[in-house]
Parts: C-alpha cells; sequence; structure tokens
C-alpha cells in the first residue's frame, strides 16, 4: 500500500489560502490510484475529503482528520463533439480548449478556476449556462472503491447542486457532448473579460460567499447594505464585488465565518432576505456545511 504524506496544510490546496494540517494526504492521477485509495480509506474507517483546486472550499483553521485525496487525473481527450476528460483536468482551460476548436456548451468554464470534478459536484455556472447543460456521464469510484459510469439518466442537479453531494464517493471522469458553433470562441473571450474586470482575481477567495436568492443577486444586496469593504481580522468584503470574501492576508476559517454570518445578519435586518452559503465549509471532524 501507498505511504501518505503527514500534516500537508490544507492552505495550500485553497484559492483562499486558509487551513490546517490534513492527518494524511496523497495525490492520484490515475482512475485505478483512486479506486484503490478509496477502497483502503474505507477498510481503515478513515474519513475522506477529495480536492480539486480548492475553489469553494473554506478549510477548517484546525485542518482536517482524515485522508485528503487531490485529484490530479488529468486526461484529455476530444473527438469531434465529444470530449472524454479526467476529473482533475482545469475548467477553465477545458472551456477556452473547446471554444477554440468551435464547440460551445463550456465558454462559461473559462476563468472558473475549478477541476472538472469540482464543477460537477457544485454544477458550477455563469452567464446563464452550467456544467450539467453538456454533461452525458460521469466515471465515479464509491465510497469502497468500485467503478460506476453514470448516465445523465441517473444524475439530478439544481442551482448549484447536484446529487453528488449527497455522495461520499469519487467523481473520476467525465464525457460532455459540445454542439458546433463558430461564435464560441469570440463568446468565451467576451466571457473571461468580463470577469477579469469584475471579479478580485488577484485577492484570494473562493469565489461567489453566497447563493443567489431567487430574483436577487446576492452581491447587489450585500452592496445595498453598505458592506462593502467591511472586515474581521484579514477577512474582507471585497471592495470590488460584494459577493466575495476575500483574504487578506492572514485570515483564519473563523475570521472568514464570522463575516460570513455578519452579512447574512446585516442582509436579513436590512432587506427581509436569507443568504445561503455557496462556500463550503469543511470542518476538521465532521460532515461538510
Ligand atoms: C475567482 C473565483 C471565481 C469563481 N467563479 C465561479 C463561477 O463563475 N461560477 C461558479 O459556479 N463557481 C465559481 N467559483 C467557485 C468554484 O470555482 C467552483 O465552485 C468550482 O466548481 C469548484 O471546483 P474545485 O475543483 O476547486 O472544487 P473544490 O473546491 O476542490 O471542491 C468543492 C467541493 O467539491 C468536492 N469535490 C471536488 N472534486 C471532487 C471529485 N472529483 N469527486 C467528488 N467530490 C469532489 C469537494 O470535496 C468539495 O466538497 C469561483 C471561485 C473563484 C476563486
Amino acid at each position: 500500500m501507498r505511504s501518505f504524506e503527514e500534516g500537508k496544510l490544507l492552505s495550500e490546496l485553497s484559492t483562499f489560502g486558509i487551513g490546517g494540517p490534513a492527518r494524511h494526504f496523497t495525490e492520484v492521477r490515475q482512475i485505478e490510484e483512486l479506486e484503490e485509495v478509496m477502497a483502503y480509506a474505507h477498510a481503515q474507517e478513515l474519513p475522506v475529503l477529495i480536492v480539486g483546486k480548492g475553489s469553494n472550499c473554506l478549510f477548517d483553521d484546525a485542518g482536517f482528520d482524515g485522508l485528503c485525496i487531490l485529484n490530479k487525473i488529468q486526461f484529455c481527450r476530444h473527438e469531434e463533439a465529444v470530449v472524454e476528460v479526467g476529473a482533475g483536468y482545469s475548467f477553465s482551460l477545458l472551456g477556452v480548449q473547446t471554444a477554440r476548436r468551435g464547440w460551445a456548451g463550456l465558454e462559461f468554464a473559462s476563468g472558473i478556476p475549478a477541476t472538472v470534478g469540482g464543477a460537477i459536484y457544485m454544477n458550477a455556472g455563469a452567464n446563464g449556462a452550467e456544467t450539467f447543460d453538456t454533461l452525458q456521464e460521469v466515471t465515479y469510484i464509491t465510497e469502497t472503491g468500485q467503478r460506476e459510469l453514470l448516465k445523465r439518466e441517473a444524475l439530478s442537479w439544481g442551482y448549484r447542486t447536484s446529487s453528488f453531494q449527497g455522495k461520499k464517493g469519487a467523481i473520476a471522469a467525465a464525457k460532455f457532448i459540445l454542439a458546433p458553433s463558430p461564435e464560441a470562441r469570440q463568446k468565451q473571450l467576451k466571457i473571461i473579460n468580463y470577469r477579469t474586470a469584475t471579479q478580485p482575481y488577484s485577492d484570494a477567495s473562493a469565489g461567489c460567499m453566497f447563493r443567489n436568492p431567487p430574483k436577487h443577486s446576492a452581491g447587489a444586496l450585500i452592496e445595498q447594505c453598505g458592506l462593502k469593504g467591511s472586515a474581521i481580522g484579514g477577512a474582507e468584503v471585497s471592495q470590488l464585488h460584494a459577493n466575495f470574501i476575500v483574504n487578506k492576508g492572514n485570515a483564519t476559517a473563523k475570521e472568514v465565518l464570522a463575516l460570513a454570518e455578519l452579512v447574512q445578519n446585516t442582509v436579513r435586518e436590512k432587506m427581509g432576505i436569507e443568504l445561503e452559503r455557496e462556500v463550503r465549509y469543511v470542518p476538521s471532524r465532521s460532515a461538510l456545511s
């Protein structure tokens, strides 16, 4: 059996730059390795945390008391409209490459700092499109290490949610089917230019902190409450985009959670609207929230 690294800092695996040590850590580059590691963790009763680019996670200051698996399964095969891709492949790169080849459906992925697996798990989306629009099937490794091929019909999804969120296995690979479009590249370039002008890419964050409530923009509500620039310790509501909480230095998870709660309380009091957190907090010991 492979040996694990001990005490890897989760802050190094997170775009937030926050998080303490993982008890055990390993990287997987092949689907077979993922099967083997999942089976081992199950047999040893080790809690498992799968990480892609860590761009939607707030890791605990105390780290993770289990096995953290970094997904680096990065193959990518294009054949006309069909793309088969490892779950550790860059979702942003996939968006750029497919658009350059004149295929539409994943242009919105350009600039989302995710892996394909993380994007499927979250049903990441932007500009009126989302990951499940073109997703056809998923190669999935169950928590006991068994490989399954899940067809689109067997999956369910919604706004930033997917049926994977209630399961304990790992997404290993995916197949997308795209549509031909001579405008795909232009659309993708427009998306990335807008993104870099309106989102705080130079600050450490995990993207939008809150889901948009029905018929509202979370960012606009937070801005209307005068919360831009509010800070607790090193955590600050971005001056550029109010739905981003950014790490201005040495922010802790505790500070980010306290600031998120302050934002939720203020928006509830002033606007009567409940904001639901989109960023996933990963406590060191129990289930994700
Ligand atoms: C600057 C910035 C801009 C962003 N813009 C957008 C945007 O426009 N739209 C949007 O939707 N999101 C956006 N995000 C948020 C984030 O990129 C997405 O939620 C993305 O889907 C997370 O992917 P990841 O690979 O980083 O997942 P991680 O953060 O590593 O993981 C997220 C969750 O998915 C689980 N997971 C990850 N990989 C797997 C796998 N292979 N199998 C099973 N579970 C897995 C993790 O355990 C965790 O619960 C942005 C983030 C940043 C920092």
